[in-house]
């Protein structure tokens, strides 16, 4: 069982790629634009369409949930998909993301849904304000969102987001939800193997810029939200018999967590586990998709991650400070996409700090606003 197709060929198919190679794993990755078969860290070489990357696979799996479904039918017909293709959907519909997190009985913001006028006014009532609106399927890095926190913007949100539905295809729709006014926003990435074995890593601080992400930090943190969190993490992943990593968004508030959305693939406030866990969570989703051992999930020193959004390079002087590793993902440049990461570790939460903003410093400011104020704070 060494060779593994993955459905998306972007930055975390090449990853699972880096991290694979020294298992003697064979990752292929399927290009959802030009239906072919590439190798992901050097997409020039291509090896067939769907039906012959699935026929060449050991086992398939994906790194975005937004795969057109009878793609995904065509994969979970071998019995090769992990995880389900039910789990993959529920990470790409809102609704059925609700509608699990109700089951599963974790704690989420308040919501409904919403597809009409009369059913956004009853939003309104029923939530009161402020309110966020998500569009139910195909939304990622706060793209298709629309936030409505004065009354008298009401006429206007609706009317944009009617005119979004009515271009939109017909499955389409909006979750209304509760603005949460959270303290942080934090993030369990976790793994399952079959057999049921579970391993979650340390939660990660996240912090977004325009609805991106663009700092995560893991450091120790209080065991009674980690527990919250892993609690969530099991009760989620046995209602799915869900293998692989799977990422938890949460909004802390209070010493309680909300969930926001989940994931079910390798995530973004997971890549500072590429040096600073035991086994990075692209090792740890390929070792579960495998059904090898899962490996340890312990923190091994405190880890920050600082996406590059929009820039395709970076002052060299960054590399001078210590434990600091670049990671690109070889994209063409254009604004807001995200371009590569930096990780860097430290001794302790004040040396990371000091490192945080070192690099800070070399950075440009308008792209990493939040950067710099968040090590100021985290020292
Ligand atoms: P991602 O790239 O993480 O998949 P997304 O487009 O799916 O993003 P969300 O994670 O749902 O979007 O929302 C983006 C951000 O908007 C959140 O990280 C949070 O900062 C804010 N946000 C979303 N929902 C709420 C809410 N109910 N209350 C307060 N803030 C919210
Ligand atoms: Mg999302
Ligand atoms: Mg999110």
């Amino acid at each position: 069982m060494n060779k593994v197709l993955v459905l998306g060929a972007g930055q975390l198919a090449r990853m699972m790629e880096l991290a694979g190679t020294p298992l003697n794993l064979d990752v292929k990755a399927f290009d959802v634009r030009s239906h072919k078969v590439v190798q992901p860290i050097s997409p020039e070489h291509e090896y067939g369409d769907l039906a012959q990357g699935i026929a060449n696979a050991d086992v398939i799996t994906a790194e975005f949930e937004h795969v057109a479904h009878d793609t995904l039918a065509e994969c979970e017909q071998s019995g090769k998909l992990f995880p389900s293709s039910n789990a993959i959907k529920i990470g790409g519909d809102r609704r059925l993301e609700k509608a699990l997190l109700e089951s599963a009985q974790a704690a989420n913001a308040k919501h409904c849904f919403v597809n009409n006028k009369a059913e956004f006014d009853a939003a309104i009532e029923k939530l009161s304000l402020p309110i966020i609106f998500k569009s139910a399927l195909e939304g990622y890095d706060g793209k298709g969102q629309w936030r409505l926190k004065d009354k008298s913007d009401a006429e206007a949100v609706w009317l944009d987001m009617a005119q979004f539905l009515a271009e939109a295809k017909e499955t389409q729709g909006i979750v209304a939800e509760q603005m949460v006014p959270f303290d942080r926003e934090v993030s369990l990435v976790g793994v399952r193997r079959k057999n049921g074995d579970i391993a979650v890593y340390p939660l990660t601080e996240n912090h977004h810029t325009q609805g991106i992400l663009s700092v995560s930090v893991a450091a120790p943190v209080n065991e009674a939200l980690q527990k919250q969190a892993g609690k969530v993490f099991k009760a989620l992943t046995e209602e799915l018999n869900y293998v692989g990593v799977l990422a938890i968004e949460f909004f802390q508030v209070g010493e309680q967590l909300l969930v926001n959305e989940i994931a079910p693939r390798v995530h973004n406030s997971g890549h500072w586990t590429q040096q600073g866990a035991d086994t990075c969570q692209f090792e740890n989703h390929l070792r579960a998709i495998c059904d090898l051992p899962l490996g340890s999930t312990a923190l091994v020193r405190p880890t920050a991650m600082i996406n590059i959004i929009g820039e395709d390079s970076v002052a060299n002087d960054v590399l001078a400070i210590p434990s600091v590793t670049m990671h690109w993902y070889n994209k063409g440049k254009r604004a807001g996409r995200k371009m590569g990461h930096i990780n860097v570790s430290a001794d302790n939460k004040q040396e990371l700090a000091q490192r945080l903003l070192a690099i800070a410093e070399l950075l440009p400011k308008a792209g990493f606003p939040e950067l710099h104020d968040f090590a100021v704070e985290y020292l």
